[in-house]
């Protein structure tokens, strides 16, 4: 026999948890379905850190979320350059009158002060519950879901698909190898980091140096095989190659953690995958991490989704859902256009393009309302 909610949530990462308790205290009942057993934390080993926009931090509060999360390390300062050609450009909070470009977060962390915020909120967690399969119908959608041995039928007016993009292939789905992976690794260097962040565009791809409590969170992307190379190097070896890549402004470097691999693809779905069902977060489109964006956009998406559908009567019918999607589509567009053109005009070895990517820079630092503009995406996304 099914059991019947208003709305499942099938995957409890960040996305799917904030959709959570964006929806608790309304009139509906609320399921969230998230594989990864009870015992193994949340978000696990994951080695990589979050730039939260400052309108991230805001629905964070809103969520309750943002109170109990630790280790948070301001961004005060950022600058962008291109590793051996002209053109860089540098951003301040001050000059942007925040108090903060963006907020450095572990993603554990933030599954942690989401996963706290929503202890006794009311919505039915079931962890350890891998969901399967998923049909859409008129008047409810219903997901089949592996809990250990038992397999459970779930009918509800709308599921929303937050899975990461990992399991259920719903959607007609676009995909564009960027032939690129990501190095994520903490480390430390002689110089502090003075709440500066950077990003260097070489040949190869970005290498991003974000400030955190400990020092560095580095995300450097190249190529696959050299990602690899880099992966085996002895630390003395992996911080000379760092140091020869960013260059010496900060003294020399120390590994403090382990490093992690993330193959990148850009890949953007449909977002309804059948009636009475949506997808967000990274289940939608999955970013390259080049400007931080895919957490801050997935965010947006729990947050207008829940907005959508707290007050209707029936959560999922057509006329909310076709609302939803013409809410979110120009964000979304936005977003993803924003950080393809970033990887397409800045990570390649065209020779014509250097003069373009020199002048581009130049025009963000030199044109007060170009730079305003891409001040402004950073913090508060399209709606800036
Ligand atoms: C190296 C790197 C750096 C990044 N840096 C930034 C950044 O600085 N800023 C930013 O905004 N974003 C950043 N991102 C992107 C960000 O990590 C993602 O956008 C974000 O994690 C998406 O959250 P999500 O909840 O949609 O998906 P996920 O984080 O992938 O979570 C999906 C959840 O669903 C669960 N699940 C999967 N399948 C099922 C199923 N069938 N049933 C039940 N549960 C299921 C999984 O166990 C998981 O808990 C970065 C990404 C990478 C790889």
């Amino acid at each position: 026999m099914a059991d019947n909610y208003d709305i499942v949530i099938a995957g409890g990462g960040p996305v799917g948890v904030a959709l959570a308790l964006a929806l608790r205290g309304g009139a509906h009942r609320v399921a969230l379905l998230e594989a990864r057993s009870p015992g193994t934390g949340g978000g696990g080993d994951d080695a990589r850190m979050i730039a939260l926009s400052h309108g991230s931090r805001l629905i964070l509060e809103r969520l309750n979320a943002w109170q109990s999360l630790s280790d948070v390390t301001p961004i005060e300062h950022i600058a962008v350059s291109q590793q051996q050609r002209f053109g860089r450009v540098e951003i301040s909070a001050a000059e942007a009158q925040v108090p903060a470009l963006g907020y450095v977060v572990s993603y554990v962390a933030l599954q942690r002060a989401l996963a706290a915020a929503l202890a006794g909120s009311g919505v039915e967690v079931m962890t350890g519950c891998v969901a399967r399969e998923v049909e859409g119908g008129l008047n409810s959608a219903t997901v089949i879901v592996d809990c250990g041995s038992v397999t459970r039928q779930l009918d509800a007016r709308l599921i929303a698909i937050a899975d990461g993009g990992d399991r259920l292939h719903l959607a007609h789905v676009e995909k564009r190898d960027y032939r690129q992976s990501a190095l994520v690794c903490d480390v430390a260097s002689e110089e502090p980091h003075q709440n500066r962040a950077f990003e260097r565009f070489t040949r190869d791809g970005p290498l991003a140096l974000l400030p955190t409590h400990r020092g560095w969170s580095l995300v450097w992307t190249a190529r696959p095989a050299r990602v690899g190379e880099l992966a085996a190097l002895d630390d003395v070896g992996f911080c000379t190659e760092l140091r020869a890549t960013f260059g010496a402004a900060l003294g020399a470097f120390r590994v403090l953690g382990k490093r992690q691999v993330f193959p990148l693809v850009l890949r953007h779905a449909r977002q309804s995958a059948a009636p009475r069902t949506v997808l967000i977060g990274n289940a939608a489109q999955t970013l390259h991490p080049v400007a931080g964006q895919g957490f801050n956009l997935g965010l947006r998406d729990a947050w207008e989704l829940a907005l959508a559908a707290r007050d209707a009567h029936d959560p999922g019918n057509a006329v909310m859902l076709n609302a939803y999607f013409s809410q979110r589509r120009f964000d979304r567009n936005a977003t993803i256009l924003f950080t393809d053109t970033l990887i397409r005009l800045f990570s390649n070895d065209i020779p014509l393009l250097d003069g373009l990517r020199g002048v581009a820079l130049a025009a963000l630092s030199g044109i007060p309302p170009a730079k305003n503009f891409l001040v402004r995406r950073m913090l508060f996304g399209v709606h800036g």
